[in-house]
């Protein structure tokens, strides 16, 4: 349920809101739009709660939220969310790139492809330090060491990180040397994991797991801001489907639909989605072409001895040229 309360409700009349919703041991959390006023309940709603507070000063009205996700829906907050990453915008008018390898595996690595994604029109450096492998010979990343990497890339190019958390344990030490925390499509549904960096007043990007429903992906990001970070964007990176040829089936229509039913930014995927170097730039134009808040693309200096998901990754040189051709189709589409 959302109460919705005039702009200028005053601090009195905001806490009798939140007071009342205490009182049924619900939980308030609100948000102060330009337009409005809203306090979410969180909770099972006693049936004459409605009419309870349809009555208190202030209060505009009072709606069920149909879904089963409250705060991660439209319903909740009509307008776009928009997603502050030091001072690049997660959901506003212009697409944001995040560009860079899948792990983290030198020094020399990490500062080239930096400069490079940079200078290309990137907006946020991404590279695993701590890598969900399905096979456990595989190489699973350099852990703090490859933290520090990233670091020492963004002290080079200025550009903010991010870089996936797998554990509870690890949301600490990750949160201090990223900007963005990842939550892999492996551990989508970690609930843990997700109660953990709800609790972190830091931006959170949560991936669709690799077989979960539009619901299933929304009430991951529903956790996370239940723990009240509202910071949470989403990222489509491909379902599991019967197509062996790519590696996963990117789901377009997961990009208007999730601006449908929610307010968070969503981010395409087309590296992980189609695991194959000339599929990521067609694919990113339609995600942009779709409506996408932004793209997520692996590149490498050398995608043919990367450590990780080499078949997949960018050279400098294509991704410069992905870069011109994003900049074209997001024209075509402002215009
Ligand atoms: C990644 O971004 O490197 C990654 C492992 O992605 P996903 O969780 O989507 O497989
Ligand atoms: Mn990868």
């Amino acid at each position: 349920m959302i109460i919705v309360m005039t702009k200028d409700s005053s601090t009195d009349q905001l806490r009798l809101v939140e007071k009342r919703i205490l009182d049924h041991g619900l939980k308030p959390q609100t948000f102060r739009g330009q337009e409005r006023c809203v306090v979410g309940v969180l909770g099972t709603i006693p049936p004459d709660l409605k009419d309870e507070m349809e009555l208190l000063p202030g209060v505009i009205e009072v709606i069920r939220v149909t879904k089963p996700y409250k705060l991660a829906s439209r319903e909740f907050h009509p307008e776009n969310s928009v997603v502050m990453v030091g001072n690049v915008m997660v959901g506003g008018p212009e697409p944001v790139v995040m560009a860079g390898p899948c792990s983290v595996e030198d020094e020399e690595q990490m500062v080239s492809t930096a400069r490079a994604v940079k200078a290309a029109g990137a907006q946020i450096l991404r590279g695993g330090a701590y890598k969900p492998r399905s096979s456990p010979y595989s190489f699973r990343g350099m852990g703090l060491d490859g933290l520090k990497l990233l670091q020492t890339a963004k002290q080079e190019t200025g550009m903010p990180i991010i870089t996936e958390v797998m554990t509870p344990a690890d949301v600490d030490i990750v949160a201090q040397y990223s900007d963005v925390l990842q939550i892999g499509a492996r551990n989508m549904q970690n609930y843990n994991l997700l109660d953990a960096v709800g609790e972190l007043d830091k931006p959170v990007m949560v991936k669709r797991g690799l077989a979960a429903s539009y619901e299933e992906w929304l009430l991951a990001a529903e956790y996370v801001m239940a723990g009240g970070n509202t910071k949470v964007m989403l990222c489509e990176r491909g379902i599991r489907a019967f197509e062996q040829y790519t590696r996963f089936t990117m789901d377009v229509a997961a990009i208007p639909v999730i601006k449908r039913l929610s307010h968070l930014p969503i981010i395409a995927d087309p590296s992980h989605s189609t695991g194959k170097w000339y599929l990521v730039t067609p694919v990113a134009l339609a995600a942009i072409a779709a409506g996408a808040h932004g793209l997520l693309i692996e590149v490498h200096p050398n995608p043919d001895i990367a450590k990780c998901d080499g078949p997949q990754s960018l050279t400098f040189a294509n991704f410069s040229n992905l870069m011109h051709q994003v900049h074209a189709v997001t024209a075509a589409i402002a215009s």
